[in-house]
């Protein structure tokens, strides 16, 4: 079977963690959680970082953090991962829902800026599979309006715009070190921003509501939340920062070779490259865009029959039954569209090129 994700763990990983686990404890504790927060400052030039227990977990506290509740509207794309959906619905917020963009496959700026509203609060760009979302329109609109930007950039660690790493452009970003992005902690995130009181409120949150100054034992200030990292996710953190020119490294070259045997085929596009965007290019998604296909389903059968794990692009979260639809289907065509003529493409650090030809052939197949 050829997989779709897989983490790479070497014995780095597995030295850094069995330290952690002797040397963690007691007035240790929280050490490894410092160093994994400092490091990744200090490696993608954020003012603050806070690792948690996952993506979700971060976006949950900063929206919180920026008073988001009841009666207010958060805009973000129709194609996306439900963590990014969820958190806004536990704070009794409304998720609006718009169309992506065929060109990035992320959030449609015009679109967004139409569903603008008296009660919006804030947009969330997802860069989604590490493209780039239109990020200086976004600033600008999001500035004018007086509405926060908050970027999910789970997918896009390693992706930069004009040399910066994104998740530092608006108001708070966040990351996803789950076993399938592209370095993993198990389960984990990072939460970042360049403003400080906000980074204050979200270490508080992360903490039970306990401030960091305060003196009191057991003393929350607030409700808060249970979000931390423990030191040992973080230790296998810092061994893939370590790492983590390698491992964007690997990430390019399976799709380069993509590129070079795929990207001829006819109506195929993969990941678009983007004006002053290093992408992370986490996942290669193939994506044929001809209404006559082949359609991911024919994709999805011909790889199983292969023993390749391909998987689907996010489907629409507006397909899912439990949300009250915002938008007809005419406004999100293309999160459609995009979703049901895209497969992912198998691209982690050990696919061999001999596994990576079978999926190239078997794609080849379907355009025969
Ligand atoms: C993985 C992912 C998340 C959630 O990350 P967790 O660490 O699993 O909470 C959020 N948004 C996107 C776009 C993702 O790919």
């Amino acid at each position: 079977m050829i997989y779709y994700t897989k983490p790479s763990i070497t014995e780095l990983e597995i030295e850094m963690v069995n330290e952690a686990m002797h040397s963690s404890w007691g007035s240790n504790a929280g050490n490894w959680v410092r160093k994994f927060e400092n490091k990744f400052c200090e490696m993608f030039e954020f003012e603050n970082a806070i690792a948690t227990s996952s993506c979700t977990g971060a976006l949950h506290m900063g929206l919180h953090a920026l008073g988001i509740g009841p009666g207010d509207e958060v805009i973000l794309a129709d194609s996306n991962w439900i963590a990014t959906v969820a958190p806004v619905v536990h704070l009794g917020a409304k998720p609006i829902l718009v169309d992506i963009n065929k060109e990035n496959w992320c959030i449609d700026v015009e679109q967004a800026i139409s569903a603008i509203s008296q009660r919006t609060k804030a947009i969330i760009a997802t860069h989604l599979y590490g493209n780039v979302a239109d990020i200086s329109k976004l600033q600008e609109v999001c500035f004018s309006k007086n509405i926060f930007l908050i970027e999910d950039a789970a997918e896009a660690l390693g992706s930069t715009l004009n040399d910066k790493q994104v998740g530092g452009f608006g108001d708070f970003g966040i990351f996803s070190f789950h076993g399938s992005k592209t370095i993993t902690t198990g389960e984990g995130g990072m939460f970042v921003s360049n403003s400080n009181e906000l980074a204050n409120k979200v270490r508080t949150l992360a903490n039970h509501g306990r401030s960091l100054s305060e003196a009191r034992q057991f003393w929350p200030s607030t409700f808060g939340f249970k979000y931390k990292m423990t030191d040992i996710q973080a230790a296998l953190g810092l061994a893939q920062l370590t790492r983590f020119q390698e491992l964007t490294k690997r990430k390019r070259e399976i799709f380069s070779i993509y590129k070079k045997e795929l990207s001829h085929l006819p109506f195929v596009r993969l990941n678009p490259e983007q004006k002053e965007v290093v992408p992370s290019n986490w996942m290669t998604n193939l994506f044929v865009d001809n209404p006559a296909g082949p359609t991911r389903e024919i994709f999805l059968e011909r790889m199983k029959s292969n023993e390749i794990d391909g998987r689907v692009f996010f489907w629409p979260l507006s397909k899912f039954n439990f949300f009250e639809q915002t938008h007809s289907n005419s406004l999100i065509k293309n999160s459609i569209y995009v979703a049901s003529h895209s497969i992912n493409l198998p691209t982690y650090h050990d696919l061999s090129l001999d596994e990576q030809y079978i999926v190239i052939q078997t794609v080849r197949s379907l355009f025969e």
